[in-house]
């Protein structure tokens, strides 16, 4: 479907070939595609000449010497075809001939026959029904603090009504979504909760889209032919639209796509944050590498956080678990109504595939637990998660750090911690944890070498940062006190 950039290029095209062209005769050969009578349209319109062509929304006006307007839209796949000579064949999609004093011809193509067209004179114009109900157009929206309420009093996904037409005009499908994608919105933010700051990016993001676009001829350029070749750039800067699975241009996450009031959608999850969900920071690094130090931290700062060590303690005190863990290892793994950790351990250093096994039935289970508890949360969160790429809970994270410790160290705090016990299982269970090799989508990593006193003041440096940069905080977006749903 043309969109306002196409139209205003098909525009800009027949302003530039038919203004002063005197329309000498004219076949109609659709009926329902003219609102009123075809010999009305006739007398109308011919032996008249074109005085000017502008646009209203996606409507095209085109405006005659003696006071009429014939006002066309080309809905979906509606084109304007340029013939040097009145003579040369007509296709079968052609429903409009015009044929002009100087023997060109235009013939007006559209297969499905969806395009309309509509007289009217010129200074009742914006009195036609289907111009007055047409909103302002991101251009013309100067008084904005009049414009913010027509967007917060809406509960609707912010997608929806940025493609309404009655509430902003000239906005389609792939508009929308480039202009959230830049504005950092996640497309089913209700209405209500769009901050002036966010409407004003919003505006600021498709004026300029749209100019680009226009600059560029439109995405694709298929509504008007004629000798001059046109090609539509504007489809080699798209970030988002159809761009599903690839990764944003922006933090190389995988562009996602959803259904939005029926309307194909994309957008990048990192970067347009869904508001149904806190704003996650992912924990991970190795055991003893000074991690829960870390959540301990933020903790201490007011965020809620969560551990997916302290989840598979709980689980594995559930009878159900203790039982499928027997099933799993074997019976003595539990001893008193406990799990055996040095069983288990000893079980799972024993064979790569023990690791794979129980990760595989553990994982899920972990998952469900973090889903749930981030569902209960909104504002920012922290969680500590060893293997968090390896159990795929990336996709739950916005931000993702990492603590390291070199080997000694690691050594040094594990004999602090285990002084009675064999270190050699955890050294080998560590090795396992290969999270540096994600390294390219951990977004800061913690040297943990030296004192605490230096890793507490660059925990509290790094946070400072963080909430500084944090996405909609100069609109009040994220909280960071804890706060329940
Ligand atoms: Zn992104």
């Amino acid at each position: 479907m043309p969109e306002l950039p196409e139209v205003e290029t098909v525009v800009r095209l027949l302003r530039k070939r038919l203004v002063s062209a005197r329309l000498l005769r004219s076949e109609w050969r659709v009926p329902s595609m003219v609102k009123g009578t075809i010999p009305f349209f006739k007398t109308t319109f011919e032996s008249h000449s074109i005085h000017d062509v502008t646009r209203r929304g996606k409507y095209i006006l085109i405006h005659f010497d003696h006071g009429w307007t014939l006002v066309s839209h080309l809905r979906m796949e509606g084109k304007y075809v340029e013939k040097n000579e009145a003579n040369l064949p007509i296709s079968k999609f052609a429903h409009v001939s015009f044929y002009f004093q100087d023997g060109r011809r235009f013939d007006y193509e559209d297969v499905r026959k969806f395009g309309t067209f509509e007289a009217v004179e010129t200074s009742r114009c914006e009195s036609l029904p289907s111009l007055r109900q047409l909103g302002p157009e991101p251009f013309d929206i100067h008084d904005r603090k009049a414009f913010y309420p027509r967007i917060q009093r809406s509960q609707r996904p912010i997608k929806s009504i940025l493609l309404d037409q009655t509430i902003i005009s000239g906005l389609g499908n792939i508009y929308v979504d480039e202009t959230l994608f830049m504005a950092c919105i996640h497309p089913l933010t209700p209405g209500s909760i769009v901050s002036d700051h966010q409407i004003d990016a919003i505006l600021d993001h498709s004026q300029r889209i749209l100019n680009d676009a226009i600059a560029d001829g439109g995405t694709r350029i298929r509504s008007y032919a004629s000798g001059e070749p046109i090609d539509g750039q504007f489809a080699l800067k798209i970030q988002a639209y159809q761009r599903t699975g690839q990764p944003c241009s922006r933090c190389q996450h995988r562009i996602a796509r959803i259904t939005v009031g029926g309307r194909g959608t994309h957008f990048c999850p990192r970067c347009q944050h869904d508001p149904h969900y806190p704003y996650v920071i992912g924990i991970t690094g190795s055991m003893a590498s000074g991690k829960t130090t870390l959540l301990n931290q933020l903790a201490s700062k007011g965020l809620a956080t969560l551990s997916a060590d302290a989840i598979v303690k709980k689980l594995y005190q559930k009878r159900t678990i203790q039982t499928e863990l027997q099933r799993l290892v074997g019976h003595d793994v539990i001893k008193d109504k406990k799990v055996d950790s040095q069983k288990l351990l000893t079980w799972l250093i024993h064979d790569g595939h023990h690791v794979k096994k129980l990760e595989a039935w553990l994982h899920p289970l972990v998952l469900k637990q973090i889903d749930t508890w981030l569902q209960k949360h909104i504002g920012v969160v922290a969680i500590e998660i060893p293997l968090l790429f390896q159990s795929d809970a990336d996709g739950y994270c916005d931000t993702i750090i990492a603590v390291e410790s070199s080997q000694a160290t690691l050594l040094d705090r594990l004999q602090k911690r285990y002084p009675m016990h064999d270190l050699e299982p955890y050294l080998l269970l560590n090795e396992r944890n290969d999270w540096f090799k994600y390294r390219p989508f951990i977004d800061h990593v913690f040297e943990n070498n030296g004192r605490l006193k230096d890793f507490l003041a660059s925990i509290h440096q790094w946070y400072q940062d963080f909430i500084t940069a944090l996405p909609g905080q100069d609109s009040g977006g994220f909280q960071t006190t804890p706060v329940r749903k």
